[in-house]
């Protein structure tokens, strides 16, 4: 691999080697904008401390990106369990700098994240978009699609959709999006500081199927973009055949047109394709953060506006919704049954679910409400981790070891009144328990949950 590098602007041999071999981390989170921790209570927290310490030292390229001086256990942090933060690898935090640069952020944008398990770019992109923004956040990957509501959930959005679909199927929505992240699977080279062990998994030729891969994933999913529509492609390689030789195939099939970006802070390197695409490459020896590539482009061929035939919403109607508004903020939201769960969705992308729901298989949409049962609701995890949920709804703030084995999903003893109580640490909701007469049942859910035992201070 070394040697195929040889050439890549931006590569140092000896300094690559170097920071390879010198066991130096660095760890990195990015905070939930729509989730802030009150500081006066961060001394009650051990990461938060950490973590406050670390904000003095902020992300060049993202405003809501830290460095911490090191790894602390997030497992036994509720807060992360609370989604008020996310951990994740610095330089792919230059996403921003993207739709900061290229797009009108407070306009209302359809955004499609085609490859994004487990949701680093997805959450983070939910962060910069406006209110009235679609989010829809697909997963081809069954068994990674999961980790991506989860991690949608935690963070709070109700303007998101989780799909689990393959880029070919966003063909039959012409047109649809205003902005599309093709974060690609690659062959991972800039994450062998990481995990080295992805070493022995590298060679030429899985330099040269991940090619073929990327380009069938941007040519499927290329009609679904707008005209003047926003690619951001972006991987973690540093192969030119995954990176510069994509920008010049996405130029010659399709016509786009490159854009530069400023780049703040040292050390990230420009370069210039072939055909004059702009790229950005990071070397973990000249930023703080591991390899990563990004480029963005602008769609420039027309697309055919498409009427799209779709099936009816199944929406609540105003009456039986009536027993919801004391648990979410209504405002702008309306009621959609799902089987026999209830969704809360943002009104007016409502004609927009309605196509997705035509076209996609949708694993997620808005925030779960629960069930309604006899006029009650039954609430669902995820409406306890929306950003939504009404501040009317009554909550206990637990301590530390209780925070945590409620999120062992291990048995409470709560003094608390009978019924749906809300808990939370340091403010944040964490989730339910229903308090009987003779005990406390813990509706943490069962595949969220902390599967270890705390660790002994
Ligand atoms: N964007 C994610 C984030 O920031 O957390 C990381 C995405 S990872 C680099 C690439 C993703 O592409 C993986 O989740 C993988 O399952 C998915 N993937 C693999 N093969 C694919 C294919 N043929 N088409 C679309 N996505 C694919």
């Amino acid at each position: 691999m070394l040697q195929s590098l040889e050439g890549v602007p931006g590569y140092d041999r000896e300094s690559f080697v170097n920071v390879h071999q010198s066991g130096a981390q660095v760890t990195s989170i990015r905070l939930n904008p729509a989730k802030p921790v009150a500081e006066d209570r961060s001394d009650a927290i051990s990461l938060h401390k950490s973590a406050v310490a670390g904000l003095t030292s902020p992300i060049p390229w993202t405003r809501y990106g830290y460095y911490l001086p090191q790894r602390p256990s997030f497992t036994f942090d509720p807060l992360f369990h609370a989604g008020t933060y996310y951990v994740q690898e610095a330089s792919s935090m230059f996403v921003e700098q993207a739709l900061v640069q290229h797009c009108d952020l407070a306009a209302p944008l359809k955004v499609l994240d085609l490859c994004a398990a487990p949701g680093g770019k997805s959450t983070h992109v939910q962060s910069l978009l406006s209110p009235g923004s679609l989010l829809v956040s697909n997963e081809v990957i069954k068994a990674r699609a999961g980790v991506l509501v989860e991690n949608l959930t935690k963070w709070g959005g109700v303007n998101c959709v989780v799909t689990n679909n393959d880029p070919a199927h966003f063909g039959r929505l012409e047109g649809f999006f205003d902005v599309l992240v093709v974060d690609a699977p690659c062959s991972g080279s800039g994450l062998f500081r990481r995990d080295p062990e992805a070493i022995t998994e590298w060679s030429p030729s899985n330099v040269d199927l991940c090619q073929g891969r990327q380009q069938r994933i941007l040519a499927d999913a290329w009609p679904a973009l707008k005209e003047d529509g926003l690619l951001v492609y972006s991987t973690c390689s540093y192969s030119i055949e995954e990176d510069e030789a994509i920008l010049d195939w996405l130029m010659e099939t399709f016509g786009c047109v490159s854009l530069p970006l400023q780049t703040p802070g040292d050390g990230i390197v420009e370069i210039q394709s072939g055909r004059g695409g702009w790229g950005y490459r990071f070397f973990p020896d000249r930023v703080r953060g591991e390899g990563f590539f990004l480029a963005v482009f602008r769609k420039k061929d027309a697309v055919s506006a498409v009427r799209h035939k779709v099936k009816p919403l199944d929406l609540l109607p105003a009456k039986e919704a009536a027993p919801l508004a004391g648990w979410i903020d209504v405002e702008g939201l309306r009621f959609l049954r799902h089987g026999q769960r209830l969704l809360a969705f943002p009104d007016a992308l409502l004609s927009d679910l309605a196509i997705l729901q035509s076209a996609l298989y949708i694993q997620s949409a808005g925030t779960a409400m629960g069930e309604l049962i006899r006029d009650k609701l039954v609430p669902d995890a995820a409406l306890a981790l929306s950003t939504r949920l009404s501040p009317s709804v009554p909550r206990i703030d637990v301590d530390f070891a209780t925070a945590i084995r409620f999120l062992q999903r291990a048995d409470l003893e709560l003094d608390a009144a009978k019924g749906w109580q809300l808990l939370a640490y340091a403010g944040i909701p964490l989730g339910w328990v229903n308090v009987l007469p003779n005990r406390v049942n813990n509706y943490f859910p069962r595949e969220w949950r902390i599967r270890s035992e705390a660790p002994k201070p």
